[in-house]
């Protein structure tokens, strides 16, 4: 958080107990269905959905088919609903990902049962005016769907268009489903009409389901309701001064000045705008809290800025905490600020945090974030093409660790959208040998060399080896494409010349000068040849070979594959009796051979054989 302009903070500690205090007023077989569309109310889908399921949600509400298909392809696996109606050229991706679609048509019931089997919900008008049969004629098509013989009405439901202000007519949408569910002969599992509100304010016996949206977030649909439930929001928004200014009297203050200062007064810039989901109708209205205290908003908010008067703080400074909404102060919360200019808190929820990244927060901990870059992407992009697969194959193997489950995702993120154009790097012939010697200098180590050699595209005219004692320090060097080769020292060595280091580094046959350098925990060398100039964007051969020492009380020697790779062998020697090698390979092998000899190991591949990121092996001694 450090380092970022505007972010948000989601309380995931917070979103459970909201969710236990609307628990309450469950009827005691009624279950809840998460509402996670619009991003879960732009409070993150996945991270939403993962903690609603954890507290019992026994299934998940999406607004369209774009929603579902993400959260399936995230690795959810309870049953998702789509809310709103879906289309004809969408049925197939349905069935194929094991999605509920809801019927507000007889004609898309009947297209859906030519096309397979599916689970549906009916969706029933009974006063909301938007999609669902009218409830008087709601019975007739019933009769019609529960004929066709592929569909499983698996739920029926209507929705309330004012429960938490209308309690009148909310009776009225009430009494219509409660006599429609009467009249029919089918029993579906799910029968539901509440909303969040509408679990406060109308709990009824014949719905067995309700459907959590906005007080899950922590944000009250009317002020009303503040007395009958304790709610805390989800969501605080936050940014930093990025500068500070003062203006004279007279002087204007941003877009066609309409603000202008009455007095010498002193304002801050910050870095948000409403492109981050901060909305323009909060110009010359808007609060925000800094050092908690409420300042006021000055001028139009523009697309990436705004100005705010600083006027009566104490002693602010660039880079003091902003925060924009959220729990802090009751002036800031999404109601308060909606109020403001008669605004929408479903839409300001859902507006913002669409460029800022979020950090998720458990008891006060920071547990995870969003990737860096969180561009909507279609899932489709990933069925039709060959990178699809190795995407799907690479998740799905690798999900067994989160670390490595994130590291991909990551990798993946970055290279679909923020490096889109560039080439995919790949290696070809990639081999690593790693050699364990005794050493008579330090016994309880094995003198290690390795050499790994590989065919790529060269990028610069120069590259990286890294060397660190934890993982964390050795982290960043995953995420930078100059680094070819990273290394991990045992914890009980000292990070020095002595026990690491490059003892020859080739780009074809051209030797390359090496500089090393020390800090942070880290050893960087630099491999550079001026020769190299003219190599850039050529496949060339790189070999590279160091010594170092392993404890060999450890046990285990782990190599990872961290690129695409054509063609891997990975050997191991030493004077070892028993050796294993444990192969974890992603690709479309996932069992690579494994040749023993007398003191030597080797795991490989044939040679135009593709394995994915993060496959590996571990040898076991
Ligand atoms: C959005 C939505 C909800 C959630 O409503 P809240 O007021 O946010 O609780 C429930 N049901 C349907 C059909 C919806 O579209």
């Amino acid at each position: 958080m450090k380092n970022d302009r505007s972010w948000t903070e989601i309380n995931l500690t917070n979103f459970k107990d909201n969710l236990d205090e609307l628990k309450k007023f469950f009827h005691p077989q009624a279950n809840f269905m998460q509402i996670v569309k619009a991003d879960a109310y732009g409070h993150g889908a996945f991270q939403i959905a993962k903690k609603a399921i954890e507290c019992e949600a026994v299934s998940l509400g999406v607004a369209n088919l774009q929603e579902g298909l993400l959260l399936r392809y995230q690795g959810i696996k309870v049953p998702i609903i789509i809310l709103s109606p879906s289309m004809e050229n969408e049925i197939e991706q349905i069935l194929e990902n094991n999605l509920i679609p809801t019927i507000s048509t007889l004609d898309f019931a009947v297209k859906l049962n030519k096309q397979g089997k599916c689970k549906i919900h009916i969706n029933i008008d009974t006063g909301m005016g938007r999609s669902g049969f009218h409830y008087k004629s709601a019975l007739e098509n019933i009769n019609k769907i529960k004929n066709l013989k592929n569909l499983e009405i698996d739920g029926i439901f209507s929705h309330f268009s004012s429960a938490e202000e209308d309690p009148k007519f909310t009776k009225l949408q009430s009494d219509r489903f409660k006599k429609l569910i009467t009249t029919f002969n089918i029993k579906p599992k799910y029968i539901h009409i509440s909303n969040s509100s509408g679990v406060i304010t109308f709990p009824n016996k014949y719905a067995n389901l309700v459907r959590l949206g906005l007080l899950s977030y922590g944000v009250y649909s009317n002020s009303q309701l503040k007395s009958k439930v304790n709610l805390k929001p989800v969501m605080t928004f936050k940014s930093r001064i990025t500068q500070i200014k003062s203006a004279k009297k007279g002087d204007s203050i941003g877009y066609n000045r309409t603000f202008l200062a009455t007095q010498e007064m002193k304002y801050a810039i910050l870095p948000f705008g409403y492109a981050d989901g901060y909305d323009f109708l909060l110009s010359n209205k808007g609060k925000v809290a800094i050092n908690n205290q409420i300042c006021n908003i000055v001028g139009k908010v523009s697309m990436d800025m705004t100005a705010v008067d600083i006027s009566k703080l104490k002693k602010p400074k660039v880079g003091d905490e902003v925060i924009l909404l959220g729990d802090a102060n009751k002036n800031i919360s999404v109601e308060s600020l909606t109020s403001l200019y008669d605004g929408l808190s479903y839409e300001l929820l859902s507006q913002i945090g669409r460029r800022a990244k979020r950090y998720y927060k458990e008891n006060g901990k920071i547990i995870d974030s969003s990737p860096l870059l969180r561009r909507e992407f279609m899932p489709k992009d990933f069925s039709d093409n060959k990178l699809g697969d190795i995407i799907e194959t690479a998740i799905e193997q690798r999900l067994q660790s989160k670390e490595i489950a994130n590291l991909v995702h990551e990798d993946i993120l970055k290279r679909l959208f923020a490096e889109k154009d560039k080439d995919i790097q790949y290696r070809r012939n990639f081999r690593h040998s790693i050699k364990f010697e005794n050493s008579t200098e330090f016994p309880k180590y094995f003198l290690t060399s390795t050499n790994l050699s590989f065919t790529k595209k060269l990028q610069n005219d120069y590259f990286s080896v890294a060397c660190a004692k934890t993982e964390k320090d050795l982290e960043k060097y995953f995420l930078r494409n100059d680094v070819e080769y990273r290394w991990l020292l045992d914890n009980s060595i000292d990070l020095e010349e002595m026990f690491f280091t490059v003892t020859s580094v080739k780009i074809n046959d051209i030797t390359l000068y090496n500089e090393m350098k020390i800090a942070d925990g880290c050893i960087e060398i630099k491999c550079y040849h001026h020769d190299l100039n003219e190599l850039v964007g050529k496949e060339v051969d790189f070999s590279i070979s160091t010594k170092t020492y392993y404890p060999k009380s450890s046990h285990q020697l782990s190599v990872f594959i961290i690129e695409m790779t054509q063609g891997v062998n990975i050997s191991f020697e030493s004077d070892l009796k028993n050796v294993e090698a444990v192969p974890i390979f992603s690709g479309k092998s996932k069992f690579p051979k494994i040749l023993k000899s007398n003191n030597k190991i080797s795991i490989f591949t044939d040679k135009d054989e593709w394995v994915f990121p993060t496959s590996g092996v571990v040898f076991v001694y």
